[in-house]
């Protein structure tokens, strides 16, 4: 649905989004993910074709951003980080207006208007006026403008940006509820949001790619080795948490040991294995003859934050290369 191409925006002394080549699939919802001042807004900006591109180009439904844009318009529903709204206008009022300037009119114009506010959960106020709307309800506004002529693609750009928590729940299931009619890039430099909304995640810094995967694939291939989290308790009510990590510490392919919790009774520890190890098996036996108690052992993903960090960071590992290199190498 959207193929982007070595796009590239130079500024005087900037460049702003350089060389970047992705693909988006039919149907998908797809995390632009990446700090303040990586490039996300000008990628939205070009693929939207408010901005032309210095080189390098995209398609969106099969139509060149360069060469069509008027045919790309029409298939793409936008919403800038500020919405677009008049707020002197009545919400009903004011999507009549976003959907005659796209091109409706008639029964078509009524029946999208009808759809977009009740899709978007604002046909009880759809009489209100925009300036009097809480923030979360201007964002369903911008949302139902973004949707009123059925676009083939929804390009938001941090559409939960200063909403209170209540509000950027409503937005996400609203967001996730359109993915299946449209197909969604939406950006962020919040992690939780794309493993909350995306399946798929590009992340972008200094305008380059620096991976491009599923949530999950990310945080699996992230992960060095096995890595787990035990929980040991002492039998007789007491222990010594250093013995217990001196005692992890000595199991063959243990790479690392690492204090989650400490405690007279209880202590949790993560045990990173060496690649392509597994662990589990022997953490159990060393901990049980040891004559501890097992409370529990479990696998420890990397959270996203640390595997953003790692691909944002100064120096990458290696083997997050591979990731880059599975998805947009540059
Ligand atoms: P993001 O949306 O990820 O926060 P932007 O796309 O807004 O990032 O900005 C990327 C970089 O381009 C930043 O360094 C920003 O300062 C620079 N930039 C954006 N717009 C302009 C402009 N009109 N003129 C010069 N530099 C710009």
């Amino acid at each position: 649905m959207i193929t982007v191409n070595g796009l590239t925006k130079r500024y005087a002394h900037t460049t702003a989004v350089d060389q970047i080549s992705f693909e988006v699939q039919r149907g998908q919802i797809v995390g632009f993910l990446g700090p303040n001042g990586a490039g996300k807004t000008t990628t939205m900006r070009m693929l939207t074709c408010f901005l032309t591109p210095t080189s390098g180009t995209a398609t969106v439904a099969g139509f060149d951003i360069l060469e069509q844009p008027l045919e790309v318009k029409k298939r793409i529903g936008y919403l800038p980080e500020t919405p677009p709204v008049y707020p002197e206008m009545r919400i009903a009022e004011y999507l009549t207006f976003v959907g005659q300037l796209k091109g409706l009119s008639g029964s078509d114009l009524r029946t999208r208007v009808d759809y977009a506010c009740e899709r978007c959960a604002v046909a009880d106020v759809r009489n209100k006026i925009i300036g009097k709307l809480s923030k979360g309800y201007r964002q369903r506004v911008g949302l139902a403008q973004a949707i009123i002529h059925n676009p083939d693609v929804l390009i938001l750009d941090e559409p939960t940006a200063g909403l209170d928590p209540k509000q950027i729940n409503e937005t996400r299931d609203l967001i996730k509820s359109l993915a299946g009619d449209h197909t969604i890039i939406l950006s962020t430099h919040i992690l939780p949001e794309v493993s909350q909304t995306c399946e798929k995640v590009i992340i972008i810094n200094k305008g380059k790619i620096v991976a491009t995967d599923s949530v999950s694939n990310l945080q699996q291939r992230a992960s060095s080795g096995e890595s787990v989290l035990v929980e040991v308790a002492g039998r007789n009510g007491s222990l010594d948490p250093a013995a217990v990590q001196r005692k992890l510490e000595q199991i063959a392919g243990v790479s690392r040991v690492i204090a989650k919790a400490d405690g007279q009774k209880r202590v949790i520890f993560e045990v990173e294995a060496a690649k392509d190890r597994g662990v589990r098996g022997d953490v159990a036996r060393a901990v049980v003859e040891s004559g501890w108690d097992l409370n529990e052992l479990r696998p420890a993903a990397m959270s996203l934050e640390e595997i953003f960090l790692q691909l944002t960071g100064s120096e990458a590992p290696a083997e997050l290369e591979v990731v880059a290199a599975g998805g947009a190498k540059q």
